[in-house]
């Protein structure tokens, strides 16, 4: 694709489905539009690197979802909800996702059509398949299928799966969550491996990890790679360094940090993300990484005097860090900090506790993970000012 032209020329229902928030620019034009707002928020603490573009900006995204729905006129189709309304927009391919994430979602959609098994209806709340997700590694290849259906009932189970695998030989898990709630969540609780284990492997900076349907994890895996590389650079990791990688998932950073560093302790809230944390250490023969699950700040805070970090790590969502977690931060001392985000403004605002609090910032680095979208990442290492 023609990465001079902007999306709107390039996608039929960029419009409508408003997925790409700048779809009004071409990819220059983001990158500088994304520069100068990294520059208007962050600009107080120092100056910001050329924002890290894609060579190749299209079909970048690992993961897919779909969802399930009909025309008026009854016509089974799959994509994506309108922006500001739930209606779907039917896609069948995506400019900014996986092609074979796309197909595989083409053949559930005629499969399901030829099957004619029902199509999950959100006013009545009846009917079966109601979203279909994808996650390719782009490293092993490995596809993880997962059919949300509305309830446990599932016509033609069998049939399907049997049939998608054998038109689609890549595919190497498939799995049924099922979510019957009123809500935009995509998966619900309850999993069911109906071919394969259930998982996937993906290798990321010379790691392995695990990733299971309800697993956080990145979705552009070029840009990770390197947003990771910059984070472990800015790191400088000492083989002595005790290291605390907070908001950890299901471990990436605190895995990749434990090959280079004495000791990692990473804290996370989601239990399920803990437990992959877990896997993955033992995947990769990762000795010195402990993972716990709990609240990052309290945590922090009841381990004051016990943890000795010398390097910190931090990867909040996209509302950022709190001041108990932070204070927490401040306290333990730690030499270097890095702080991982994906907004820049909540990023700003806990930049400017840490700097009022002994630490300055060194440097400040974004990386297009999100082209097309409004979305930016950014990686900042911060040292601490000795008094
Ligand atoms: N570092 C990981 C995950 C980053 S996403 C990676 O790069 O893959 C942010 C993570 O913070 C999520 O896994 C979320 O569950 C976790 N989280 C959210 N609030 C938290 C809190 N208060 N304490 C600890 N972890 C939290």
């Amino acid at each position: 694709m023609d990465k001079t032209r902007p999306m709107s020329k390039l996608c039929p229902v960029a419009k409508k489905c408003g997925g790409c928030q700048l779809s009004n620019m071409n990819y220059q034009e983001q990158l500088s539009w994304k520069m100068s707002r990294e520059i208007s928020l962050l600009k107080r603490f120092g100056r910001v690197e050329e924002i890290i573009g894609m060579d190749d900006p299209f079909h970048y995204r690992a993961k897919v979802q779909a969802a399930f729905g009909f025309t008026r006129g009854g016509e089974v189709i799959s994509g994506i909800y309108q922006s500001n309304c739930h209606r779907i927009v039917k896609v069948d391919s995506c400019a900014i996702e996986d092609r074979i994430a796309d197909n595989i979602i083409l053949t559930v959609r005629r499969l399901v059509k030829s099957m004619k098994i029902p199509v999950f209806d959100e006013n009545s709340m009846t009917g079966c398949v109601r979203h279909v997700l994808v996650r390719r590694s782009f490293t092993t290849g490995q596809v993880l299928v997962v059919i949300v259906t509305g309830d446990r009932s599932f016509p033609s189970k069998k049939n399907l799966v049997n049939t998608l695998i054998e038109k689609h030989p890549e595919i190497t898990t498939v799995v049924r969550n099922v979510n019957g709630g009123r809500t935009s969540m995509v998966l619900g609780d309850f999993n069911e491996p109906l071919y394969g284990d259930g998982y996937i492997t993906d290798e990321l900076c010379g790691c392995r990890f695990r990733i299971s349907a309800a697993s956080f994890y990145q979705v552009n895996p070029v840009q990770t790679e390197i947003l990771y590389n910059k984070a472990m650079e800015f790191a400088a990791l000492k083989d002595t360094d005790t290291v605390f990688d907070a908001y950890c998932g299901v471990g990436t950073i605190g895995l990749i940090a434990a090959k280079r560093a004495g000791k990692v302790i990473g804290v996370e809230l989601s239990a399920d993300a803990v437990r992959d944390a877990k896997v993955n250490a033992r995947l990769n023969g990762t000795e010195n990484a402990e993972f716990y699950n709990a609240d990052a700040g309290k945590f922090l805070t009841e381990a004051a005097g016990k943890i000795r970090p010398d390097v910190l790590f931090l990867d909040p969502p996209r509302a950022g860090s709190d001041k108990r977690f932070l204070s927490a931060a401040v306290a333990a001392a730690p030499e270097r900090i890095v702080y991982v985000s994906c907004a820049p403004d909540t990023l700003a605002r806990d930049l400017g506790f840490l700097t009022a609090n002994g630490y300055k910032v060194r440097k400040i680095q974004p990386v297009d993970m999100f082209p097309h979208t409004a979305h930016i990442e950014t990686v900042v290492l911060m040292s601490r000012v000795k008094d």
